[in-house]
């Protein structure tokens, strides 16, 4: 059988399939098994057995409610879920059951296997939109070549033409999405300038404004809700998009609604369809002038109709008389024509793109209209070849990540890509950072705010040399689907590995989450550590030797750049041998220092804690007193009030005895307990509290 590569027009209400003939230059329309070029996008799971389009239309339109219809509005959204044949469904499942069964009619009406299939979304669905829509593909059994926006698929079928420039504005409005691309094209090159849209706006809505009105009609008429009753109120959607349809045709046409026995007929006129959708077709174009403004940004010179050279409009809700006449209002001119069937153009689009991601370039005939002077890129051939890298698309929507604002008060949303940057353009950041993982918050949206935005996902970067500062830089692309890439390596080059990590949080509870962690970073970075040494007669000789010997041993064993030290000796009055400092000659100056003298007395009647237990900087970072004694103090009862004010502040109390000191005293003024140890064991003891004080604030 043969294998071929396809195009798929997913969309919200219809789809179709198209693929490239190579002898004959062209894109054709694949039909589905009712001969028809497009496939509704209704989706019906009764007893397991999936059937879409004309089928499950019907069985929606008699109100059958195993059925679904609009889902792809949804799409990415993983709470959004529909019940039916006793299953659950995200827009997600019911793509992929629906691809599933489409790519199956169209093999078995046409004779063929579909291997590859470049799928359209429009413009501007998000990534999750994005990627839910290719999964579905997968899952559905297509090899996904590409994901493209149905704006640039439409494009890709019209504008080739090989000859000339001129800019084009794609309207495109569909079922339930509503796309605006403006593009430059010049010979055979297309360069997507600016796209916007809104992919809640579609013809759904102007079907519900008729709906709206006719459930009044009923309910003033026979008292009957017709939304509480969901067979009825299925049917009745049908009918409407019917009777809009009608109302392209003619001026006016009547309703029936039926609903518990009741019947009511109801005139709809074309005029009073137009009035009643005013304002959305108001929507529409705002979106087209802030296309306008995005194209001026990008292309640095003022951007409105006047540099409109043609208006494709695309989408089958671009029938309604209401698009031309509105065009034709605010551009002056109608929009063109020729050539464009607007249910299929953006699957025959598609299947051309298909056709460049197989095989890199393809000939299309030169489809000069009599008169026109035929190109020349093609040469004698009557042909034009288009490669892969004449397309160019651009994002609709910006990237940022989570970062501290300048003046560190907030986060925000700051922007790494801008909106409609090209597809597949690296956009770098760098971060001087230590440590062995770094994390980076990436969220889609333009606005600095970051709840405006969507938090796509958590990057986390590891693989780098740990315990010194690295230079890492990070690399944020759209990648030719419209999906983000992230990398990132060392200064050299060398790469690290990125993994993408599902958030769950909510921004704050991310930005909480941030705050906390940069609290703990600041008490881990602005430790303090206070050594109150017993300088009385007792500690002479080899005490105190032992002791200058275990706090040098402890200084050594603590990282100086996150802490600093001070060493108060005390007796019957005190003595700063230093101040609270991290110079490592300072401080081993201050410990060869340390002696027993007059100077100080040779009791033990001074109150250390409670006159000096307060001189820290208090900045944020751990506060720790270590106490080293050999005895009783004539103050006990005090002091150990004042180690309890102490400890209240968050301040932890080491207190360690040699010789005669009192256990009790240690354990009352200790924040665990106290520690009495022999002489000789007075080095492994202090090199412990150090340890332990890194640990414990890490
Ligand atoms: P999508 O790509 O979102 O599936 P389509 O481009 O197939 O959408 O357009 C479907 C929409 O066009 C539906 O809302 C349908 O009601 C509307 N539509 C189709 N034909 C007509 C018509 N003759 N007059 C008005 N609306 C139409
Ligand atoms: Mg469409």
């Amino acid at each position: 059988m043969k294998k071929i590569n396809v195009g798929i027009d997913l969309g919200t209400t219809y789809s179709a399939v198209a693929v490239f003939n190579r002898q004959r230059h062209e894109a054709e329309v694949l039909l589905n098994d009712c001969g028809a070029k497009y496939t509704p996008s209704v989706i019906c799971i009764e007893n397991g057995v999936v059937s879409i389009g004309e089928d499950a239309k019907k069985l929606q339109s008699e109100g059958n409610t195993n059925t679904a219809a609009f889902y792809k509005s949804m799409m990415g959204d993983k709470e959004y879920k529909v019940y039916i044949d006793g299953g659950e469904y995200t827009s997600e499942d019911l793509s992929r059951e629906y691809l599933r069964v489409l790519k199956r009619t169209i093999e078995q009406e046409n004779n063929v296997e579909i291997e590859g299939a470049v799928i359209t979304v429009p413009a501007y669905f998000d990534e999750f939109q994005r990627v839910a829509t290719r999964k579905a593909g997968i899952d559905a059994g297509f090899n996904v070549l590409k994901i493209i926006n149905e704006p640039t698929s439409a494009i890709i079928a019209y504008g080739l033409t090989g000859r000339g420039k001129k800019n084009v504005l794609v309207y495109d409005l569909g079922g339930g999405t509503f796309d605006v691309t403006i593009a430059s094209i010049n010979g055979t090159n297309v360069d997507v300038l600016a796209t916007h849209g809104n992919h809640q706006l579609g013809g759904k809505d102007w079907d519900a404004a008729i709906m709206e009105e006719l459930v009044e009609r009923f309910e003033d008429e026979y008292g009957i809700n017709v939304e509480s009753y969901p067979e009825c109120y299925k049917e009745l959607q049908v009918k409407c998009e019917e009777a809009k349809k009608k109302l392209t045709q003619t001026s006016s046409t009547t309703v029936i609604v039926q609903c518990e026995g009741y019947t009511g007929r109801y005139p709809i006129t074309r005029e009073f369809f137009d009035e009643q959708t005013s304002s959305l077709l108001t929507q529409t174009l705002m979106i087209i002038e802030t296309t306008f403004e995005r194209a001026s940004k990008k292309t640095g010179r003022p951007f409105g109709w006047n540099d409109i050279d043609e208006v494709v409009l695309v989408g089958g809700s671009t029938r309604m008389p209401q698009v031309k006449d509105m065009i034709v209002r605010v551009y002056g001119k109608p929009p063109v024509t020729k050539k464009i069937d607007v249910d299929t153009i953006v699957a025959v689009g598609a299947a051309m793109q298909a056709e460049l991601c197989t095989e890199g370039q393809m000939a299309i005939a030169d489809a000069a209209l009599p008169g026109e002077s035929k190109s020349s890129s093609g040469g004698d051939s009557g042909l034009i070849v288009i490669s892969a890298s004449d397309i160019q698309d651009v994002t609709a929507h910006a990237l940022g990540m989570l970062a501290k604002s300048k003046d560190g008060k907030d986060y925000i949303n700051s922007e790494i890509i801008p909106k409609d940057s090209k597809l597949g353009k690296p956009f770098g950041k760098q971060y001087s950072f230590r440590g062995d993982t770094l994390e980076v918050y990436v969220l889609q949206g333009e606005e600095r705010d970051p709840h405006e935005a969507t938090i796509l996902y958590k990057y986390i970067v590891t693989g780098m040399p740990s315990g010194v500062k690295n230079i890492i830089n990070v690399n944020f692309l759209y990648n030719q689907n419209g999906v983000v890439d992230v990398s990132a390596t060392l200064e050299d080059g060398t790469s690290l590995n990125v993994r993408q990590t599902e958030v769950t949080e909510t921004i704050d509870e991310i930005i909480a989450k941030l705050k906390k962690e940069e609290a703990e970073a600041k008490k881990r970075s602005n430790v303090e550590v206070m050594f109150v040494i017993d300088i009385s007669g007792s500690m002479s000789g080899t005490p105190i030797i032992k002791a200058k010997e275990a706090i040098s041993d402890f200084v050594r064993q603590t990282n100086l750049s996150s802490t600093k030290v001070a060493i108060l000796g005390f007796a019957t009055s005190s003595k700063w041998f230093c101040n609270f400092t991290n110079n490592a000659s300072t401080l081993n100056h201050a410990i060869s220092s340390i002696i027993i003298s007059d100077e100080c007395g040779y009791g033990t009647s001074y109150k250390p804690l409670e006159v000096h237990g307060n001189s820290f900087s208090w900045g944020a970072g751990a506060k720790v007193i270590v106490v080293l004694t050999d005895g009783e103090w004539t103050n006990q009862a005090s002091e150990i009030q004042a180690s309890q004010k102490l400890k209240q502040k968050g301040i932890t109390i080491y207190a360690v005895g040699v010789g005669d000191a009192d256990t009790a005293f240690l354990d009352a003024i200790a924040s665990q307990r106290g520690k009495k140890v022999d002489l000789s064991a007075l080095s492994t003891t202090f090199k412990d509290i150090a340890t332990s004080i890194a640990t414990e604030i890490d």
